[in-house]
């Protein structure tokens, strides 16, 4: 049964077009289920009804002509309910209409079941039989189980099909919701970034240029079988066993025989090749996952990456031609760093990324660069909008794609009241952060996800409050030798001499992993990550809490902070760590002196002394395992300060994995346990006389800036692009409207609620512009 509905799900997607695609459905549901009706209705929210879309049984002439509205009969019922229908005799149900252009009049046996996808119900699937009978549960299960996996291959059909209808005949603007990754508005054309070739995502296309199809395919596979011919020869090397028989199966595939043969059949039909590779590279999986002999069914994932690395030889003979606008979206699967880091400079005004939520490190590094993002976007076709004009608003996380004059318009007019507040903004860079009846409180930036932060100090920030030190660890084959860090540590050192700079120790695992230093784990961030990593690891600590420690030396606004920390062992073992590479430095020190001396018997004492002025920074720790909030008082006896982590912290109190866009909806920093817990650790840290500042992005977003000030934080650190925005509200709200709001947000019980409460605040205070686009 399973590799029925496999097949079925997988047929499913390879279709052009939805219509056809939900014939074929409910045909073969018809016949696994051996019934003697399968139909499909799909919801019209517009209209506020379902309409019969697809039927094996019912009469072909109400196909896309029958409606039920959606509190009407059993397939309004069954979408009321969102629940399965299962009756034996439907027509004797209280709910049941009589529809005779459907001529079901023979047909007593009803199970409907819901499609709901996100919530929201797409549609309705339904089996009908002549034997007036109650449907077994097995039965049911499967057409439970069946439109769960249908409902997101139907939102994107529906997608798919709403962009190709529009490309073709009119202007529609066709409205997508993402998840709002990082704040502003862009406008231009799209470009499709695909560094990872996925068969599964290519979308069906012909072509009419036959010939040049068929030179496509056969430069890219045999381009395929020469990169497989290496690879099997330069793991010979290391490799004797018969493990490399594995390339011979490709190759053998990649013979101009069986599969090559029907692909250039596919071809020669009409289609694209990258189309015709994934017809029948997806026939052949299903065909594999439906053998019973589990040595062959694995065979299909073989299948799958050879459809892929053939994909991706097709995919770079357009990449070769790829030619960048001057201004663009970048789209991509999974938006990366890196990816910012390439186009940054190039002409990129924003970013739709398929996968990741809004706490993603892609979304942080975007609000640093101050592009707008949009996140979590449910496309599977996303060829489709390559070179297509779209708007993104990356406050709200709408996007538009073919948007109209009036709605370019409206963007564009919004567009320049953004940068009018920039500019308004910018008037306070250089003044103190403080409110208008006198609370100060500093300001520092988050570096490190991108390159230059010399720029940022005109910005207006006191220091960094977070350097985050792993990306100079991403960008590079193997771990930067020690000179090397040293080096970049003294550049960022040096662009604020005169304020603290505070590093974080090395905070990989989680979603930040370095290529060559793989970890496979089945829970990432709740496994191998930051401090014990680096503690498991005392040669990579070491090299790197002395490269800081080097780089200080002359300058001496060094602050060391420790992520991921969730124990009070963890922090005496880093300090320990810590004192061991800083009393070998002033050895070290100290020798080197010596020896530039003359050696007399002041020399000694001379060296000491100067040895003396190399301070040991101060150590502090990161706040974002809840465990740490119940031992602030053990652990201010050790450190110098504390720094909350909100995104982290929010992720392990709410047990909501922050990159993940299906839980997106969960993870809030504003979540009235999240606010409880900051004002518990503000009021115990003053108590401790720690200094306390956060470094997540809350103390970067308005309100959160405001609570976080009427908390008592001492410091907020953000990226550089909203320094100067949390400046000019600070500067703009008495600190004892901010300790009344705090107050009154203490007591709501929903996240809805502090979200109503603080944006109704905020507009009362004339600082709604800095929360959507307009003023
Ligand atoms: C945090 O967790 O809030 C934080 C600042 O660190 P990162 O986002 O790098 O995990
Ligand atoms: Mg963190």
């Amino acid at each position: 049964m399973l590799s029925t509905l496999r097949r079925i799900v997988l047929e499913f997607g390879q279709e052009d077009e939805l219509q056809q695609a939900l014939q074929r459905m409910v045909s073969q549901v018809k016949r696994a289920m051996q019934t003697d009706c399968c139909s499909i209705y799909l919801a019209d929210y517009h209209y506020q009804h379902f309409l019969l879309m697809a039927s094996d049984g019912l009469a072909k002439d109400s196909l896309g002509q029958t409606c039920i509205g959606f509190s009407e009969g059993l397939v309004g019922l069954v979408g009321q309910r969102e629940e399965p229908l299962n009756i034996a005799n439907a027509q004797e149900h209280h709910d049941y209409i009589h529809a005779p252009e459907v001529q079901e009049d023979d047909l007593n046996a009803f199970l409907g079941t819901p499609i709901i996808h996100q919530r929201k119900v797409l549609g309705i699937l339904t089996i009908q039989q002549k034997q007036a009978r109650h449907f077994s549960e097995n039965e049911e299960a499967f057409l439970v189980t069946l439109s769960a996996q249908l409902a997101s291959a139907i939102a994107n059909a529906e997608v798919k099909q709403l962009l190709s209808s529009q490309q073709e005949t009119s202007n529609r603007v066709t409205q997508l919701q993402g998840i709002a990754g990082a704040p502003g508005i862009a406008m231009s054309s799209i470009v499709l970034c695909q560094p990872q070739a996925d068969i599964s995502t290519v979308a069906l296309k012909k072509s009419a240029d036959t010939v040049k199809q068929h030179q496509r395919i056969e430069l890219a596979i045999e381009k395929t079988r020469k990169d497989f011919q290496q690879l099997s020869d330069k793991l010979s090397l290391f490799i004797k066993d018969d493990s490399l028989a594995i390339f011979d199966v490709y190759l053998q595939l990649l013979a101009q025989t069986g599969l090559v043969q029907e692909i250039k059949e596919k071809i020669t039909l009409g289609w694209r090749a990258g189309s015709a590779l994934k017809l029948v590279v997806e026939h052949y999986i299903v065909q594999f996952e439906a053998i019973e002999d589990s040595y062959l069914k694995e065979r299909a994932s073989d299948i799958r990456d050879l459809g892929n690395r053939v994909l991706l030889n097709l995919r770079q003979q357009e990449q070769e031609t790829l030619h960048l606008p001057d201004n663009f979206i970048l789209l991509a699967q999974d938006v990366t760093a890196s990816m910012l880091a390439e186009y940054q400079h190039k002409g990129l005004q924003g970013i739709i990324s398929l996968s990741g939520s809004n706490n993603s490190h892609a979304a942080i590094l975007a609000r640093s660069l101050n592009i707008p993002a949009i996140m979590g976007v449910n496309l599977v076709a996303i060829e489709q909008l390559h070179q297509q004009f779209a708007i993104i608003d990356g406050y709200s996380g709408e996007l538009y794609i073919h948007p109209d004059e009036v709605l370019r318009r409206e963007y564009q007019h919004l567009l320049n009241q953004e940068q009018a507040l920039t500019e308004k903004v910018m008037q306070v860079a250089n003044k103190p952060c403080i409110t208008p009846d006198g609370r100060a409180v500093e300001l520092q930036l988050n570096a490190g996800l991108s390159e230059g932060v010399e720029h940022s100090s005109k910005l207006g920030a006191l220091g960094i409050g977070l350097y985050r030190t792993e990306i100079p660890f991403m960008n590079r084959s193997c771990f930067p030798s020690e000179h090397e860090q040293t080096k970049l540590y003294k550049d960022v050192l040096s662009a604020f001499p005169k304020h603290a700079v505070t590093m974080r120790t090395l905070d990989v695992g989680g979603d930040k992993s370095l290529p060559y230093f793989p970890i496979q784990e089945d829970n990432p961030f709740l496994g191998w990550r930051g401090i014990r990593i680096t503690l498991d690891h005392p040669e990579i600590f070491l090299v790197q809490v002395r490269a800081m420690m080097r780089a200080n030396q002359r300058l001496g606004n060094l602050e060391i902070m420790l992520p991921m920390v969730s124990s009070v062992e963890e922090v005496d073992e880093a300090i320990r760590l810590i004192n061991q590479a800083y009393f070998e430095l002033k050895a070290e020190l100290k020798a080197d002196i010596l020896e530039q001396l003359i050696a007399d018997e002041k020399a000694e004492l001379k060296a000491e002394k100067i040895a003396q002025q190399l301070v040991r920074p101060k150590i502090g720790i990161m706040l974002e395992v809840p465990s740490v909030i119940f031992q602030l008082e053990d652990l201010a006896k050790r450190v110098d300060f504390f720094s909350v982590g909100s995104n982290d912290l929010t992720q392990y109190l709410l047990a909501v994995d922050r990159n993940n866009s299906q839980v997106s909806n969960l993870y809030d920093a504003f979540h009235p346990a999240v606010l409880r817990a900051l004002n518990n650790i503000a009021q115990e840290s003053a108590r401790l006389l720690v200094p306390i500042s956060l470094c997540g992005e809350l103390a970067s977003a308005p309100s959160g800036a405001l609570l976080l000030l009427a908390m008592g934080f001492d410091k907020l650190s953000m990226n550089a692009h909203n320094v100067p925005r949390i400046k000019w509200i600070i500067r703009h709200v008495q600190f004892s409207q901010a300790q009344a709001i705090l107050a009154h947000v203490l007591t709501l019980s929903t996240v809805k609620q502090v979200h109503d409460y603080l944006n109704e605040q905020l507009e009362q205070l004339g600082l709604g512009g800095f929360i959507r686009a307009g003023f």
